[in-house]
């Protein structure tokens, strides 16, 4: 029998081990098991939020890992305390994902000052969230004072993890003609700081080019806040070039965040849409669990389909299906 105290006191400590036994337990699918991570979060509660909650996005390929490993070095020797999560719903429990593979973090992963976890295994994006923001909540209470959580710049994902963090950093590569045709209007929306990432070498007059059409293509962009342009910089994630001008930026962001009170409304706002999306993915999951609205949909799929009746009256059948006993 698992001993919820005591595993919350461990938290508490900052014991890894504890640390991630409840990570264990926030991440299991099975009811009791459930029932006992909100009985820990539930306790850890008021030891959490006190965190910088940092989201790092881009391609695979662009060098977030690289730059997690150096950023987060540089960091832990200025005495932080770093977690660094992920968030990559095509993982699997064979490990089909590559994010948060602590191989890919050679010196923060033997350093004790560091902790990484790997993204959630399995089960739907808002499963993963759910885990990831409880994950959080946890390093938290565990007294890691910066939390990174990766993503791939691919998909829903970033959207995500945007609503769980305070400040979204993009990771992108030199050849900016390219890969703006790629990124898609709404993600440089909810961009707070880019980085061209590989300035280094024979990339860096790219990579100064490329930083100059970013900003041009910013300035189409609403800004995530009123009182804050993203910054664009060029670094070299291998050659830890830019990083300590980045971080003050990432830090001048939270200073306007904090003093202005947005920071306090965002993260008020995260919670709301936390709990606004579990109850809609429950209510969604009953829904399509429920037999009778299984027997109908086929047949109301198809007729919708062919144009046979209107979708209005088909979701209006299978609603009353779902109420009816
Ligand atoms: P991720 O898929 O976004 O995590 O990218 P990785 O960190 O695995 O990096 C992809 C490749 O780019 C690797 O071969 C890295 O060595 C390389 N890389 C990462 N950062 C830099 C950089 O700043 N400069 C150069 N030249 N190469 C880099």
């Amino acid at each position: 029998m698992l001993d919820v105290e005591a595993l919350a006191r461990g938290v508490a400590e900052g014991q890894r081990a504890a640390l991630g036994r409840a990570i264990t337990l926030i991440e299991s699918n099975r009811p009791d098991h459930q029932e006992r991570a909100q009985e820990l979060l539930a306790r850890l509660l008021p030891r959490t939020g006190k965190a910088h909650r940092v989201g790092v996005t881009g391609v695979p390929g662009v060098g977030k890992s690289t730059f997690l490993d150096a950023m987060g070095s540089l960091l832990v020797e200025d005495g932080r305390r770093l977690a660094v999560l992920a968030v990559d719903p095509s993982s699997t429990v064979s490990g089909g994902s590559i994010l948060g593979d602590k191989t890919r973090m050679g010196r923060l992963a033997t350093d004790p000052r560091a902790f990484i976890r790997p993204s959630p295994s399995g089960g739907s994006l808002g499963g993963v969230a759910r885990k990831t923001r409880e994950t959080i909540l946890l390093c938290e209470a565990a007294g890691y004072d910066v939390i990174f959580v990766e993503t791939v710049g691919v998909g829903q994902s970033e959207v995500v993890v945007a609503g769980m963090v305070d400040c979204v950093l993009l990771l992108l590569l030199p050849n900016a003609g390219d890969e703006l045709q790629g990124i898609k209007r709404g993600i440089l929306e909810l961009v707070d700081l880019i980085a061209v990432n590989k300035a280094d070498g024979e990339r860096l007059g790219a990579a100064r080019k490329a930083r100059q059409q970013y900003l041009s293509a910013l300035k189409f962009i609403r800004p995530t806040s009123p009182d804050w342009r993203p910054p664009v910089l060029t670094v070299s994630a291998q050659e830890s070039a830019g990083l300590d001008d980045l971080w003050q930026r990432v830090l001048e962001h939270r200073q306007i965040l904090e003093a202005s009170g947005e920071l306090e409304t965002k993260r008020r706002r995260q919670r709301l849409e936390w709990l606004r999306a579990l109850v809609e993915e429950e209510v969604l999951g009953a829904f399509q669990r429920n037999p009778r609205v299984a027997d109908l949909l086929p047949d109301l799929e198809g007729r919708v389909v062919t144009g046979e009746i209107t979708p209005t009256l088909a979701a209006t059948r299978l609603l009353s299906a779902a109420e009816g006993d």
